[in-house]
């Protein structure tokens, strides 16, 4: 499934490099979190892994099911399969929410070959997939997150995941600051969206959001690299006593 090796990562008008050597490999079907000091790479790692402009890969490789993540577009990343959560946490006034998935869902799906849906078609998709997610039809029809409250931009980027039918979704929760019905939230959906064919990669600075979506592995990353993995326990241990002695352990 996802497959990063080495991955080395410098900012484009700085030199600085900020990823140094990042390797995670995700197999199809598992909740992997990624947790670590502030500064680490942790959301750099998304970003690059999203394509997002700014960075430059200096070394190593990033794979979805075999094909090169780095040399696509970021269109193309999410035609195949990838999503980040933050990818569209933009408000769009006078574009309405439905008017955009539908945009969104009909452009990856002629990326991919496929035919468009229909209006009907997506009417149909739209409210089975809000009705199961237990989100407003009223949600809909609002500009794409004007006046959204926190939680229900929540919401949104749950519902966006489940109309695109992601194989890999990257949520990186680290600076949303939410609070716990918006964490609930969060992991309720994700929780819901599991399946033995997609994978998700939690970035989260806090051990809290790991008490609702259970990770079946756990990585902590420092100074641009993944410095341990473990099990969900080892999120309780940065829970209990911080990231100092863990990283004198490794260092
Ligand atoms: P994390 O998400 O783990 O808190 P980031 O990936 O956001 O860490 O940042 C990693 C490091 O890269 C930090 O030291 C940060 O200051 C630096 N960095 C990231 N983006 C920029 C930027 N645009 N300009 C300057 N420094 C940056
Ligand atoms: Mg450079
Ligand atoms: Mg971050």
């Amino acid at each position: 499934m996802l497959k990063i090796e080495n991955l080395h990562a410098e900012l484009e008008d700085q030199d600085k490099q900020i990823l140094k050597g990042v390797t995670l490999e995700i197999p199809a079907g598992e909740v992997h979190a990624i947790m670590g000091p502030n500064g680490s790479g942790k959301s750099t790692t998304s970003y690059v892994l999203s394509g997002r402009g700014g960075y430059e890969v200096t070394e190593g490789t990033a794979t979805l099911d075999g094909v090169d993540l780095l040399s696509l577009e970021p269109e193309q990343r999410a035609a195949a399969g990838l999503f980040l959560a933050f990818q569209y946490p933009v408000e769009i006034p006078g574009v309405g929410n439905m008017t955009f998935l539908r945009t969104a869902l009909n452009a990856q799906r002629k990326a991919r070959g496929e035919e468009e849906l229909s209006a009907a078609e997506f009417l149909k998709l739209i409210r089975e997939k809000a009705k199961a997610l237990n989100i407003d039809a009223d949600m809909l029809k609002r500009p794409v997150n004007v006046g959204f409250s926190g939680g229900e931009k929540k919401r949104n980027e749950i519902l966006q995941m489940a109309m695109l039918e992601p194989r890999m979704c990257i949520l990186d929760e680290t600076d949303s600051g939410l609070d716990v019905d918006a964490m609930r939230l969060v992991a309720d959906g994700v929780n819901a969206l599991r399946s033995p064919e997609r994978s998700f990669l939690v970035i989260t600075h806090y051990q809290r959001l790991l008490d609702h979506i259970k990770p079946d592995v756990v990585h902590i990353m420092a100074g641009g690299r993944i410095v341990k993995s473990g099990g969900p326990e080892l999120a309780l241990e940065v829970e209990q006593n911080g990231y100092a002695d863990l990283l004198a352990e490794v260092s």
